[in-house]
C-alpha cells in the first residue's frame, strides 16, 4: 500500500518547494518525484516578500542562508511598514517580534494603553526594536541571547521568486527529483473511485503517479479543472481582484522592509532586493481602470522602471477542499489572498509541512484527508480575517472603496476579536494561525483602533514604576538600533554583493 510515485504539476514556488520538501523527506525512502512544467505556460513571476517561517523552511532543507541569499539577491525583512491605512498620513510597521515584555505575566500592551489614558503619550512602535531598526534601515542577525532586546525578534526575506524556484530546483534534483517539461493536455482517473491515474503532456507521453502535488497556478488544473473541487469565494470580504506588477531601479540603499500604501481604490506594494525593487498596484477594478492603475503605478516608482507593467488577474478565496482524492492543491492553485501581509508563500509552506506529517498510503485515509483540510482551513480563515482587518480598521471615507469597508459585514470570528480588543484590550488566542497577538496590536494599535479599557491587572503596578519600565524599554531599544549596523553594509559584509 505504499506509496511508490509523486507527480507534482508545476514548476513555480509552489512546485519547486514541494519538490525540495518532499525529496529531503522521501527520496530516501524509495519514493520517487516526478515534476512537470511547461516553459511556454510560464509562472505567475511575482511573490517576493516572506514572513520569518520560510527561514524554519530553509533550515528544514539544510540550507545554508548566505548561498540561498546569494542565489535569490534577497535582502533581510524586520516587518512591512503601512502608510495611509487609519488615515491618510498616518504610518506604522507590522514588525517580527514582541513589544517589550510581560510584567507580571500580563501583557506589555495593558502598561502602555494604562500609560496612554493617563495622558503619557507614546508611540506602540518605539517599544519594538523592529520597528525602530526598520525605519532606521538598520539590520543584523539576533545576536543569540534572546534576553538581549536587539536579539528578540524575527526576521524574513524579499527575494526573487524565480530564482528561488531555480535554486530549489537544483536542490531537488540533486535528491533525485525528475524534472520534465512539458504541457498536461489530458487527465485521466479511476473510474470507479476518481482517483487521477496518469497526466497526458503534449508530446503524447504519460506521467502515472499514486498521488498528485497540484501547483499549476490559479487555473487548478487537477483540484478544479479535473476533480470539480469547488471554490469558496471571498470577493466580498477581500473584492480587490487585479494587480499590476513592475520592477525598477533600486534608488538609495535597500531596506530591510516591505512598504504597504494604501490607495483610493486597493494599495501599493513596494519590495526591495538587493539589485532592484519589486512593485505593484492591487486594486478592485470597479472603482479603478487598469490603465488609471498602472498609471498611478508608475508616476508613483521611487526608480526607473526596468521591465514592463504585468497585469494580473484573480478571485480571492480557497477550494472548498485543498485536499481531494489523491490530490493536494498547494499554492495558486490551491487559493489566494491579496500579498498584504505576504502570507503565499508561507500557505505554501504550511501545506507541504502538513502533507509530510500526513504522508498517506494508497489507502488514502479519510481522516487524515479531514485532518489536513482542517488545518489548512484555519490557515486560510486566519489570514483573511487579518488581512481584513487592515481594511476594516480605517477611518479613510475618501473613496467608495473605503467606504464599503467601513459599512460591511465582518465575519463573525473577526468581529468577536475586534469586539474582544474594543473592550479591554484583550488579544484572543487562535488555535493555528500564524499571526499571533502581537501582529493584531501592531494593526489595530497602528490603525488607531484603541480599546476603551486594558487588563485591570496591569493597575495593581504602581504607575511610576510602570511609567520607569516603559521609559527604559524605549531607551533600550534606542540604544540597540544606534549600535546595529546599516542594513545595505551589513548585506555586504555578509557576503551579498549589491549590484548598483
Ligand atoms: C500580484 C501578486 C503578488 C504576490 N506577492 C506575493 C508576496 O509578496 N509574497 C508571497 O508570499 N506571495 C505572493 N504572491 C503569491 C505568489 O506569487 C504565489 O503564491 C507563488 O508564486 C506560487 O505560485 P504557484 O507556484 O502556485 O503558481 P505559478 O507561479 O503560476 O506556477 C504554475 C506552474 O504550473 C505550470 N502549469 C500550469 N498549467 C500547466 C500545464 N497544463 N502543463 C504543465 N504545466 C503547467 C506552469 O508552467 C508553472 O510552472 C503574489 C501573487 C500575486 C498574484
Amino acid at each position: 500500500m505504499k506509496i511508490e510515485k509523486i507527480c507534482i504539476v508545476g514548476g513555480g514556488t509552489a512546485g519547486w518547494m514541494s519538490a525540495a520538501g518532499l525529496s529531503n523527506k522521501f527520496s530516501d525512502l524509495g519514493i520517487s518525484i516526478e515534476l512537470v512544467e511547461s516553459d511556454k505556460i510560464g509562472t505567475v513571476g511575482v511573490g517576493e516578500a516572506t514572513l520569518p517561517h520560510i527561514r524554519y523552511f530553509n533550515n528544514s532543507l539544510g540550507i545554508n542562508e548566505k548561498d540561498f541569499m546569494l542565489a535569490t539577491r534577497a535582502t533581510f525583512k524586520l516587518g512591512i511598514e503601512f502608510c495611509d491605512w487609519g488615515k491618510i498620513g498616518d504610518q506604522y510597521v507590522h514588525p517580527f517580534g514582541d513589544y517589550g515584555i510581560p510584567i507580571d505575566n500580563i501583557e506589555y500592551h495593558h502598561f502602555w494603553l494604562r500609560l496612554l489614558q493617563k495622558g503619557h503619550k507614546s508611540r506602540l512602535c518605539d517599544h519594538s526594536f523592529p520597528v525602530l531598526a526598520a525605519e532606521s534601515g538598520k539590520f543584523q542577525h539576533p545576536q543569540g541571547d534572546n534576553n538581549e532586546i536587539g536579539s528578540n525578534f524575527g526576521y524574513a526575506y524579499q527575494f526573487d521568486s524565480g530564482l528561488y524556484a531555480k535554486f530549489l530546483r537544483k536542490y531537488s534534483e540533486a535528491r533525485n527529483v525528475i524534472r520534465t517539461e512539458g504541457r498536461v493536455t489530458e487527465v485521466l482517473q479511476n473510474h470507479e473511485n476518481g482517483n487521477i491515474t496518469s497526466i497526458l503532456l503534449e508530446d503524447g507521453s504519460t506521467i502515472e503517479a499514486d498521488i498528485f502535488i497540484d501547483c499549476s497556478g490559479f487555473r487548478g488544473l487537477l483540484i478544479e479543472q479535473t476533480l470539480k473541487t469547488g471554490y469558496e469565494d471571498w470577493s466580498n470580504w477581500l473584492p480587490c481582484n487585479k494587480a499590476v506588477a513592475v520592477q525598477c531601479e533600486q534608488e538609495g540603499p535597500s531596506l530591510p522592509y516591505t512598504r504597504a500604501t494604501a490607495r483610493t481604490a486597493g494599495w501599493q506594494w513596494r519590495i526591495p532586493l538587493q539589485h532592484r525593487t519589486g512593485n505593484g498596484y492591487v486594486y478592485w477594478d470597479k472603482y479603478i481602470s487598469d490603465d488609471e492603475a498602472t498609471h498611478q503605478l508608475l508616476s508613483t516608482l521611487e526608480g526607473r522602471a526596468i521591465t514592463e507593467p504585468k497585469q494580473l488577474f484573480f478571485k480571492t478565496g480557497k477550494r472548498k477542499k485543498l485536499w481531494q482524492k489523491n490530490v493536494i492543491a498547494i499554492g495558486l492553485s490551491g487559493g489566494f489572498m491579496e500579498p498584504l501581509e505576504s502570507t503565499s508563500i508561507h500557505l505554501i509552506q504550511e501545506g507541504i509541512t502538513s502533507l509530510i506529517e500526513l504522508f498517506p498510503d494508497k489507502s488514502f485515509p479519510e481522516s487524515d484527508i479531514e485532518e489536513y483540510n482542517r488545518r489548512m482551513n484555519l490557515n486560510f480563515d486566519r489570514v483573511r480575517d487579518f488581512l481584513l482587518l487592515h481594511y476594516v480598521a480605517t477611518q479613510r471615507d475618501d473613496s467608495d472603496m473605503w467606504n464599503y469597508f467601513r459599512n460591511m459585514t465582518l465575519p463573525s470570528s473577526l468581529k468577536d476579536k475586534i469586539t474582544a480588543w474594543n473592550n479591554r484590550g484583550y488579544l484572543t488566542k487562535y488555535e493555528h494561525g500564524v499571526f499571533h497577538p502581537p501582529s493584531w496590536l501592531a494593526v489595530m494599535a497602528g490603525q488607531n483602533l484603541m480599546p476603551k479599557s486594558y487588563d485591570i491587572r496591569a493597575n495593581r503596578i504602581d504607575y511610576n514604576i510602570i511609567k520607569s519600565k516603559l521609559d527604559s524599554i524605549r531607551n533600550d531599544n534606542r540604544i540597540a538600533v544606534k549600535n546595529t549596523p546599516e542594513h545595505a553594509s551589513y548585506l555586504q559584509e555578509y557576503g551579498a554583493s549589491i549590484v548598483k
